[in-house]
């Protein structure tokens, strides 16, 4: 037996130490006699010793498990119980492994493993939860076929693969796709379904279930149509196709992660799942769909080929997001979508690639894995799939990825095999091009020009700072797409892709009639930091003229950025040229409603922030908050008469769909509405409110009102109504902290901690508030330094419950030493205290030391 928490320093694994195990597993049978705090779990393993093997030792994984038995080809024998696991002799010719143990579902608070959710018995095996359930050699390059017998009470009781038999109190399951144990999954509870079904190209039948807790089935509709959509889209751009007569999904409150996608089994974490217009945001109904789409197609990436070890876990998440965000891209707007990946990639990943939890999208060490389910492994994993594709060109691309099912169907790949295909498919050297995987930090693109006689000359000067481990880095290869415009606004060069592969490089383009404007980084075509000297007149020109959406909007941004990054360093007031610019798109009824609500949604603060730090300023948070509400108020006040116009030209009438464009219509909207409640003191948000028979206009609503302090009618309004909903509570929860003033967030945080409503057990819940915290910048980087103390306080209560969660909202403080040296003394004090408490998890430890350690 063995505690969560190891008394010595935990131990670091090294991508350099793999070795094979040295047995082949034949086949795996498992029963599970289901009891809350004894289900008993028996396992018969069939091993075979490899002919090859360099190593023999016999150790399984097993945490948190008591052994009441265990025997060796029906003889009981005694293993000897070590660190994380046990090790036995055992013959040297195939034999069959039995072992009966006992765990408690009922008190796994962690959610890794075997645990209950409101009744309901649900597993998370990745990545290494599979060794809370019984001992196994529970790595991902160990692949068998499983036989699942359940016996309990429940009226449902899944496993994965395909239904072999069930009976009254019990149910077996065989799935004849080898597998790793990350992707079993095993659910049981009383839960009704949302039936489906879909044939697949070559005419096979499908049944399609998604099971949720009763009272949940009308909110199954969107889910099954975005899975179906989904099964579609892979067979008609991937040529791919589901491979079992059944696919369930089932939706779960207390889940630490979005979804996972145990083999023909996807758990969802129900938030992302449930959708209804009365209960589900726009926002919620696009997340939805791409999630959903996402799990689906990890079945062929991640599934039918999954990772040789954890080191590896950007070959299936890198993919698959890819993959996702493509999909998005053809279900919706293809522009929008990824401007708002680049928004996300620049919250999330710039942050961590540029501080003290910097590591490549394939790290070389960890101490816990669950650490590395990063920004930097799933977004920027995609990007990097984005450059390849880029670089070698649609066709290529296509036939490398066939090359790939083609080759490694059935088996764990490492990145050497996925960049292998490509190599085979096109010829092309990518051992430059790999640096993107073993290297870390956002490379710095510097931009100079020149201009003669027809001649217009880009040079480009890259560099990548220093981040942890690694001090030095090497010039990588960098796709940069650059359009050229004349003077008047015409195109005169499309797109062409420039490929940087030095330190610094020249582009010459010839026969100009006169020095152009560069459109540089088309569609963001690398994850990198453009550093240009450039005017805002040139951006506002850009922002105008340029052909690419993108580019467009990135003018803009960069716009928004220069003017507050102006008004907080130097006082200036708003940017009358970018008032004006703002105030021709948003009348401007030929642009997309979607894209112009982007234009005019502000960067965020802590962008801001993080581009001060850039630029060798301290940032103040106060200050950033001060000049985001006074260039917000100037905007209303400019648009004064034509906002009340623009807001009803915008509202969406008739019944609610969540489609693209109506959704991109209601963005338009709600962002008009948060300038006209600084004018009108809420009396539009008000009557939106009132008569909102939808859950988008009803939280837009609601977080004017908030915003603008006068909601306390609808706030109590809203809780009455949805009191007995979890995920609107989650909302409600959330939008009072983002929308508090710096003054009030930690306060109102922690008087939101005492609600009885707040379940820190639950990983939702405790997002809503502490995300929410984390998130309203000048909030939580209060001079007070209340939010951190409210934080440090919650974290260490929450990691004696759930390690994983804790150890991820850590990631609240890896910016710390961008701030004064009041706030850096603040933070400190709080990461030492953190670091300091008796028996902290692995998780968390190894998180605060890399950030204590920046
Ligand atoms: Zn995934």
């Amino acid at each position: 037996m063995k505690d969560a928490s190891p008394a010595t320093a935990p131990e670091t694994i090294y991508l350099k130490d793999y070795t094979p195990f040295g047995y082949d597993i034949e086949s795996v049978h498992l029963t599970f006699h289901l009891a809350p705090e004894a289900t008993r779990v028996l396992s018969k393993i069939r091993f075979a010793p490899k002919a090859d093997a360099t190593d023999a030792t016999f150790f399984l994984h097993g945490e948190e498990l008591k052994l009441i038995s265990a025997k060796i080809d029906g003889q009981e024998v005694s293993p000897t119980l070590v660190e994380g696991g046990l090790k036995c002799d055992v013959p040297s010719a195939p034999f069959t492994w039995e072992a009966e143990v006992e765990i408690n579902p009922a008190g796994n608070t962690a959610l890794e493993g075997l645990y209950m959710s409101n009744g309901m018995y649900c597993t998370q095996c990745e990545a290494e939860g599979f060794r809370k359930i019984t001992y196994y050699p529970d790595r991902p390059d160990v692949m068998s076929t499983f036989t699942v017998r359940i016996e309990g009470d429940a009226s449902v009781m899944l496993s994965n693969g395909n239904p072999m038999g069930k009976g009254e109190g019990w149910a077996e399951w065989h799935d004849p796709w080898p597998k790793p144990a990350y992707l079993f999954a095993l659910v049981a509870g009383d839960l009704v379904n949302h039936p489906g079904q879909f044939t697949t190209k070559s005419g096979k039948e499908v049944e399609l279930n998604i099971w949720v807790r009763p009272g949940d089935e009308d909110k199954c509709a969107f889910g099954m149509e975005a899975l179906k959509k989904s099964m579609k889209w892979d067979e008609d751009v991937y040529g791919l196709e589901y491979d079992l007569e059944l696919f369930n999904i089932v939706a779960v409150d207390d889940f630490n992660m979005g979804a996972m996608e145990n083999k023909g089994l996807n758990i969802f974490n129900s938030s992302c799942v449930l959708a209804s217009p009365e209960t589900s945001t726009d926002a919620n109904f696009e997340r939805i769909e791409a999630i959903i789409a996402h799990e689906y197609f990890h079945n062929w990436t991640g599934n039918r080929i999954t990772c040789r070890d954890w080191f590896q876990l950007c070959l299936k998440e890198g993919l698959t997001v890819f993959r996702d965000a493509q999909f998005t891209a053809d279900m919706r707007s293809e522009p929008v979508k990824r401007i708002e990946d680049v928004i996300a990639l620049r919250a999330r990943q710039f942050p961590e690639d540029n501080g003290p939890l910097a590591h490549p999208p394939r790290p070389e060490q960890f101490q816990e894995i669950n650490n590395f389910y990063t920004a930097t492994v799933y977004e920027k994993g995609a990007e990097v799939i984005g450059m390849l594709k880029r670089l070698v060109g649609d066709d290529n691309y296509y036939k490398a990825l066939k090359l790939y099912f083609e080759r490694h169907d059935g088996q764990a790949c490492t990145i050497e095999d996925w960049l292998k295909v490509f190599e085979d498919a096109t010829g092309r050297d990518l051992s430059q091009f790999k640096l993107w995987y073993s290297e870390a930090g956002t490379p710095r693109l510097k931009v100079s020009e020149d201009y003669a006689d027809g001649t217009y000359t880009l040079t480009f000067e890259q560099s990548t700072p220093p981040t942890p481990g690694q001090p030095q880095k090497a010039p990588r290869v960098i796709p940069v797409a650059v359009g050229l415009l004349s003077p008047n606004g015409d195109e005169v060069r499309g797109t062409e892709v420039l490929e940087l592969t030095e330190a610094r490089q020249s582009f010459t383009f010839e026969g100009l009639a006169a020095k152009p404007v560069p459109s540089i980084l088309r569609e963001f075509s690398a994850p990198v930091i453009l550093e240009r000297e450039t005017t805002n007149a040139e951006r506002a020109f850009l922002l105008a003229h340029d052909t690419d959406p993108f580019n467009r909007w990135e003018a803009g941004n960069a716009l928004a950025k220069e003017v507050r990054v102006a008004m907080v360093v130097d006082g200036a007031t708003p940017d009358a040229a970018y008032l004006d610019a703002l105030e021709k798109l948003v009348r401007d009824d030929d642009q997309d409603p979607a894209f112009r609500a982007l234009v005019l949604s502000p960067p965020s603060q802590a962008d801001i922030a993080q581009t001060l730090a850039e630029r060798g300023h301290t940032p103040d948070p106060q200050k950033i908050y001060d000049a985001a509400e006074t260039f917000a108020q100037t905007l209303a006040q400019q648009l004064e008469t034509s906002l009340p116009r623009l807001y009803a030209a915008t509202t969406v009438d008739g019944p609610y769909r969540p489609d693209a464009e109506s959704a991109g219509k209601r963005a338009l909207n709600g962002r008009i509405l948060s300038l006209l409640t600084r004018l009108d003191g809420g009396e539009q948000a008000a009557r939106q409110y009132a008569t909102a028979d939808n859950m988008t206009q009803q939280y837009t609503a609601l977080s004017c009102l908030m915003k603008a302090e006068k909601a306390d009618a609808q706030s109590q309004a809203f809780f009455d109504q949805w009191q007995h909903d979890r995920l609107v509570m989650d909302k409600w929860f959330a939008l009072q902290i983002a929308c508090a003033s710096p003054e009030n967030a930690a306060a109102t945080a922690a008087a939101l901690t005492r609600h009885p409503l707040f379940d820190m057990k639950n990983p939702n819940r405790f997002r809503a508030v502490f995300g929410a915290l984390a998130g309203n910048h000048a909030g939580f980087h209060h001079a007070s330094g209340d939010g951190y103390v409210l934080l440090a306080d919650n974290l260490i209560a929450l990691d004696k419950l759930n390690p994983q969660t804790t150890a991820r909202m850590c990631a609240a403080f890896q910016t710390w030493k961008r701030y004064d040296t009041a706030r850096q003394e603040r933070i400190r004090e709080q990461l030492l205290r953190i670091a300091g408490t008796d028996g902290l998890s692995r998780d968390t430890n190894e998180m605060v030391s890399r950030i204590l350690d920046a």
